[in-house]
């Protein structure tokens, strides 16, 4: 009989245990989890599974499994199991550490993630933005209004966003480089740029997430506050090319249908992201905990619609509060793009490519 020697990572454990699996333990692997789970195909079921790779601390094959990118945290699992394991929760946590895992470099993931450092990583954008205000005024305003540029040079604020947001995008790539390589060890085999597109059309229109009956604010939420920042991006991309072509002036009016068009897009990512904060924070039959690793990311974005929607009020009626609420807005734009590889946004580019690369668990 073949001899099975586990070698388990007991930190790992401890890790994941912190992160908000505090129950892992308590799974006496019944599999009623797998079983209620809508989302858990026959052939390849979870979460007992992982449960038990979990609670042997077997970190590698855990953390590589695109199952962990297939769950929505519905907590169904979580509700019906008999021992209070707390699955949902447990595949919540595991993602984290999948994150801080394959995150480059790891040290800065792990660093982020650690309530106790906030202040550094608010302190980083304030004092560099706050350097940018001490530098003072360009003096450049293209129709006479108040302009954030009078008080903010613009060449530098591009010139930062520019290098920062490269930084980011560089140690994305090298994380997600470390997290395909690890899929491909646990033996997904399917091409994955070329699954990239029906899974990307999925994500939009949150079919899977529909399936989730017991979850449906969640669902509104989620859907709002993506096809929120979808048309955001559009039209920040459109804005952006169109001054740079010499085409398009800011400040733009109110009027303008691109403005109208990002005022309702802004509006569609601040609902989605009250129904999530509100949710959250209500957890009505606790079927899912919130760690600080969820409570970073929804606060961050709420911030930051929230303070861009009123500095552009404050604009509008020339009053002076509207630069130290542009600051605030601009440090946290700071803290959800250039932490994004850390922080809980970068499930959005672990699920894509685990799904693109196991469909079969799609
Ligand atoms: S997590 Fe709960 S339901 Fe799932 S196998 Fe363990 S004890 Fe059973
Ligand atoms: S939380 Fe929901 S989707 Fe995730 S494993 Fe449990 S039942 Fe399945």
């Amino acid at each position: 009989m073949a001899e099975l020697v586990v070698h388990p990572d007991v930190r790992f454990i401890t890790e994941v245990l912190r992160a908000g699996g505090g129950d892992l333990k308590k799974c006496y692997q019944c599999a009623t989890c797998s079983t209620v789970c809508t989302l858990s195909p026959d052939d390849s079921p979870f979460p007992r599974r992982q449960m038990l790779q979990a609670q042997w601390g077997l970190k590698e094959q855990v953390l590589s499994d695109p199952a962990l990118w297939q769950c929505h945290n519905c907590g169904d699992c979580t509700e019906r199991c008999p021992r209070g394991a707390r699955p949902g929760d447990v595949f919540g946590a595991l993602r984290q550490k999948a994150i801080e895992h394959f995150a480059w470099p790891g040290f800065l993931a792990r660093l982020v993630n650690n309530p106790k450092a906030l202040f550094l990583w608010v302190l980083i954008p304030v004092l560099l933005f706050g350097l940018q205000w001490a530098i003072g005024p360009e003096g450049v305003s293209h129709t006479g209004e108040p302009e954030f540029a009078q008080e903010y040079p613009l060449w530098l604020l591009e010139a930062l966003f520019f290098t920062v947001c490269g930084l980011a995008a560089i140690a994305f790539a090298v994380s997600m480089g470390r997290f395909v390589k690890a899929l491909r060890a646990s033996g997904a085999r399917e091409p994955i740029l070329a699954n990239l597109g029906p899974v990307v059309l999925e994500t939009l229109s949150h079919r899977r997430f529909a399936d989730c009956t017991a979850e449906r604010n969640r669902y509104r939420g989620h859907l709002l506050l993506l096809w929120g920042f979808v048309g955001l991006a559009v039209v920040g991309t459109l804005i952006g090319m169109g001054v740079m072509a010499d085409v398009v002036t800011t400040p733009l009016s109110e009027t303008n249908p691109l403005k109208i068009f990002a005022n309702l897009s802004g509006l569609a990512a601040l609902a989605g992201a009250l129904i999530l904060l509100w949710d959250r924070w209500r957890n009505p039959d606790k079927r899912a905990r919130s760690t600080y690793f969820d409570w970073y990311l929804i606060t961050v974005l709420t911030g930051v619609l929230v303070t861009g929607f009123l500095s552009q009020i404050l604009r509008e009626l020339e009053w002076a509060a509207m630069y130290p609420v542009y600051f605030v807005h601009l440090v946290l734009v700071f803290m959800l793009l250039v932490y994004a590889p850390y922080s809980k946004l970068a499930h959005l580019a672990y699920r894509t490519v685990a799904l693109a690369a196991a469909p079969r668990q799609r």
